[in-house]
């Protein structure tokens, strides 16, 4: 088994992910950061997102887990002082590997067209002023949206930006993108749906901005700011993120433990 680590960059992170390197030699366990199979991610949900991105090219061929150095996460659910357990299961058992889906990203500029792929979300807002832009649903018009800003959340990104903009949870085996608003504006002129909804699978959303604007784009923790974004199309990716389950997660007590269990 092949295996990388990547930690948030503080001490107790990087004291962790020593360990963990000694504790997998003596397992016979192989480190290897070009190639891993395997990608132990120690800090918190967004160091998984920093190791999703870092390792997004190989995203068919690698399982995510995660130890966390704080509090309980979503993406991370092993403690620090579990670490013997989850290296001794590295080496020796097979686990279960569950896949979420995620967020494909079209970025139509002036002069050409970029693909992202998005864990959490992707976030569109208006660098300056109120961001103006015409929304379509699978090339038909949708609304007119005048506000601060657009999110687009995965299943597995709806506990995050999603859920602090009024948007709901999704469970990640709905095959979805959440669309919310961030402060739109209504009132007798200015018009929008008001409430965040879902997309399924095989549908597209585009984004089409309605002036010159600067735009700022953030894909998860990833920030583009930029004067001459045309148009945002998102859809459902073909791709899934892989997590490696050496023992049950399930969604729903995340959701418990991180929101209503204090
Ligand atoms: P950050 O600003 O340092 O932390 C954002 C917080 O979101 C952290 O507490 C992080 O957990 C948590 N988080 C990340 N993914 C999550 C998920 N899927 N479900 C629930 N919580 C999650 O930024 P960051 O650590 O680089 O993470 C980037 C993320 O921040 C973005 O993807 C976006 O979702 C989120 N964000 C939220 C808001 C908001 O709620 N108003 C605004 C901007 C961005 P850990 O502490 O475990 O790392």
């Amino acid at each position: 088994m092949k295996y990388a680590v990547i930690d948030r960059g503080d001490s107790m992170s990087q004291q962790l992910a020593e360990q963990l390197h000694k504790l997998a030699a003596a397992s016979e366990l192989e480190r290897n950061d070009d190639q891993p199979e395997l990608v132990v991610s120690i800090g918190g949900d967004g160091t998984l997102l920093q190791a999703f991105h870092k390792y997004v090219h190989r995203i068919d061929e690698v399982a995510f887990v995660g130890i966390h150095t704080g509090h309980l996460g979503f993406y991370a659910d092993w403690k620090a002082n579990e670490m013997e357990e989850l290296v001794r299961m590295m080496a020796s058992e097979k686990p279960k590997i569950v896949s979420y889906p995620l967020a494909e990203l079209e970025v139509q500029t002036d002069k050409e067209t970029i693909s992202y792929v998005a864990l959490n979300e992707i976030t569109l807002k208006g660098a300056d002023i109120t961001l103006v832009a015409q929304i379509n649903v699978n090339d038909e018009p949708f609304e007119m949206f005048r506000g601060d800003g657009i999110v687009i959340s995965t299943p597995s990104g709806s506990t995050a930006y999603n859920k602090s903009v009024g948007g709901a949870i999704v469970h990640p085996t709905i095959e979805s993108l959440q669309i919310a608003e961030i402060a739109s504006i209504n009132n007798r002129v200015y018009r929008t749906l008001g409430s965040s909804f879902l997309l399924p699978q095989h549908h597209h959303c585009d984004i089409i901005s309605k002036k010159d604007q600067r735009l700022l784009l953030a894909i998860d923790h990833l920030s583009v700011q930029s004067n001459d974004i045309r148009a945002l199309r998102c859809t459902v990716s073909s791709k899934k993120v892989h997590f490696a389950r050496y023992r049950p997660f399930p969604f729903w007590n995340r959701v418990r433990d991180a929101f209503i269990d204090l």
